[in-house]
């Protein structure tokens, strides 16, 4: 038997999307279209080891979709066989607390939260309405990236700031990444063969956006990233936290706008903005191999406040099972976790060296066997999880 879910997230200029078997956990096609909007689109789609590439331009996320549809026609699998498709959803706001079978009242709460969400939330609509357009008789299921958070407390997810003016504007803290971090929570709970109801867990999500959560028992009880994924720790292009004076003294002895200063703590800051446009970290990593002050010093930054993140979330928990890392960084920059985890060494964390630097796309403890806590890496998967996430919804 097979149960084929199509998994959609629609960016701004680009659409990502896999077909995964939820009963064998099995993918079956994984496809990307970029440059939506220009005149080089370009979609490239895979099943098994044949890949397939067309350059085409596409004016809005309608055509991706007609082109989707059109590649699965042509190389397969066939679309008609999928039972539901998931779409990828940033924000929910407080709206959205867990995955929701779409509907008009959905796309239209979707669409009241773009305030919340500019970049993401318009892209996530438009997408959901082509893919209805070419796969009108199946269920389509909305995951939300805030919703693992929607069980915070509201001692963590309220910002100290006038509450009538928080309320009225919906200002809190929300958290991101949250399909990652719950799908991570689980896997590492099951890896270790502990009972998910009685770990504490610390989850280092350090990809290209980091954020970083402190998990008691499976339920999220404090997170990084808070109104918008600006928040919390450094990341390839954004700041994460600074003193919010920046505002008002950037626009004070610069004459920046709101915009100004918005682009610039989001897209020419973190990583890059202290390494002149450098934010992969093989690229960091050569630069401060081969001298590079500045390089040295952003990496410094970067651990400097993933510890802080850590200690303060350990002292929320006040017992860690689990320090799990995960994501693009968190995988494969083994010296980066090496970096973390030697600041540590007061609390009693120890890495076992020549299992941290052994490359491997399963879970794994990377910690010796007297380390105070755990130590794992486990490499997260969105995609599965939002396909099993669709199917919990749809499920009879
Ligand atoms: P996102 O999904 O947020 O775009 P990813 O989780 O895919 O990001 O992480 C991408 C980042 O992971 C890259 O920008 C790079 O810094 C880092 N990365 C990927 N592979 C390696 C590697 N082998 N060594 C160090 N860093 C890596």
């Amino acid at each position: 038997m097979s149960t084929p879910i199509l998994v959609l997230n629609c960016g701004s200029s680009s659409v990502k999307y896999q077909v995964i078997d939820v009963d064998s956990e099995t993918v079956l096609a994984t496809g990307l279209v970029e440059k939506i909007g220009l005149p080089d689109s370009v979609i490239a789609h895979k099943t098994g080891d044949d890949k397939h590439v067309i350059e085409e331009a596409l004016p809005d996320h309608t055509a991706a979709l007609a082109l989707i549809t059109k590649v699965f026609e042509t190389w397969g699998p066939p679309l008609d066989s999928v039972v539901a498709v998931g779409h990828r959803a940033v924000h929910g706001g407080e709206l959205f607390r867990e995955p929701v079978l779409i509907s008009e009242a959905v796309t239209q709460g979707m669409t009241d939260l773009a305030g919340l969400a500019p970049l993401h939330n318009p892209p996530g609509v438009a997408g959901i309405k082509a893919a209805q357009k070419i796969l009108p008789n199946v269920p389509h299921v909305a995951v939300f990236d805030t919703a693992f958070f929607s069980t915070l407390p509201a001692e963590a997810y309220t910002y100290a700031i006038n509450t009538e003016v928080a309320r009225k504007y919906g200002i809190r803290k929300y958290g991101f990444h949250g399909t990652s971090h719950s799908y991570v929570s689980k896997t590492a709970a099951a890896f270790a063969g502990r009972e998910l109801a009685d770990t504490n867990q610390i989850i280092c999500h350090l990809g290209n956006g980091a954020s970083i959560s402190a998990i008691k028992g499976g339920i999220a009880v404090d997170t990084s990233m808070g109104l918008t994924p600006l928040q919390g720790l450094v990341m390839g292009t954004r700041s994460g936290d600074v003193d919010p004076g920046v505002f008002a003294y950037l626009a004070r002895v610069a004459g920046m706008d709101s915009q100004a200063v918005d682009d610039l703590l989001n897209k020419q800051s973190g990583m890059s903005g202290l390494n002149e446009g450098a934010s992969d970290f093989r690229d960091i990593l050569a630069k401060t191999e081969a001298g590079d002050e500045d390089s040295k010093l952003a990496i410094d930054i970067y651990l400097h406040r993933l510890v802080a993140y850590i200690g303060s979330y350990m002292a929320l928990l006040g017992r860690t099972d689990q320090l799990i890392f995960t994501a693009g960084v968190g995988e494969n920059a083994e010296w980066i976790r090496t970096g973390i985890v030697e600041r540590l060494a007061g609390f009693g964390l120890r890495l076992d060296e020549s299992i941290n630097r052994v490359r491997s796309g399963d879970p794994r403890v990377i910690s010796t066997a007297d380390s105070t806590v755990s130590v794992l890496v486990v490499p997260t998967n969105e995609e599965l999880a939002m396909a099993r996430e669709t199917y919990k919804v749809i499920r009879p």
